[in-house]
């Protein structure tokens, strides 16, 4: 534990004691991800290319975080990967990872898990659709579906303005 400048006691990161693979799992059911019904798999190279970058551009308030952020640039440098099965993230690197999902997929490969055809795609449908505005409200529902047409993500959201 460590104590920050403002008194405040918070935990610190305890990294995984297993190497990453060339394959991380980073959305899926099996988490308990709110909206998946399928898996979404990046490759350890593609948060290596985000994290090293995304780590002197910003600083996470939350302890665990950052040093979790920092702990990703060292796990899954290219000469720290092993050849293996698809490596299971951790909760802390998951809250690190999670809301970049589209970063990491963007022009980088990866793999979708459809539960119902049980194949992994080298590819999903984004059918994400913007429902308009009510009032101050803004709602869309982000929408993935396998080239088959069955849903692996759904979530809905409303952004209210102010
Ligand atoms: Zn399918």
């Amino acid at each position: 534990m460590i104590e920050s400048v403002t008194g405040q006691v918070q935990e610190g990161y305890k990294p995984p004691d297993i190497h990453c693979s060339d394959w991380v799992l980073i959305l899926s059911p099996a988490y308990g991800d709110k909206g998946m019904r399928g898996s979404l798999v990046v490759s350890a190279e593609s948060i290596y290319a985000w994290a090293s970058t995304h780590v002197n551009r910003s600083w996470n308030s939350v302890l665990a975080q950052q040093q979790a952020l920092e702990h990703l640039v060292i796990w899954t440098k290219p000469e720290n990967v092993i050849d293996g099965y698809v490596t299971l993230l951790d909760e802390v690197q998951r809250g690190v990872l999670q809301e970049y999902a589209g970063n990491l997929i963007k022009n980088q490969p990866y793999r979708a898990w459809c539960p119902e055809c049980k194949h992994l795609y080298e590819q999903f449908i984004d059918a994400t659709e913007y429902l308009g505005k009510e009032g101050n409200e803004s709602r869309s529902t982000q929408i993935w579906k396998c080239p088959d047409g069955h849903i692996l993500r759904l979530i809905s959201k409303t952004y209210t303005y102010f």
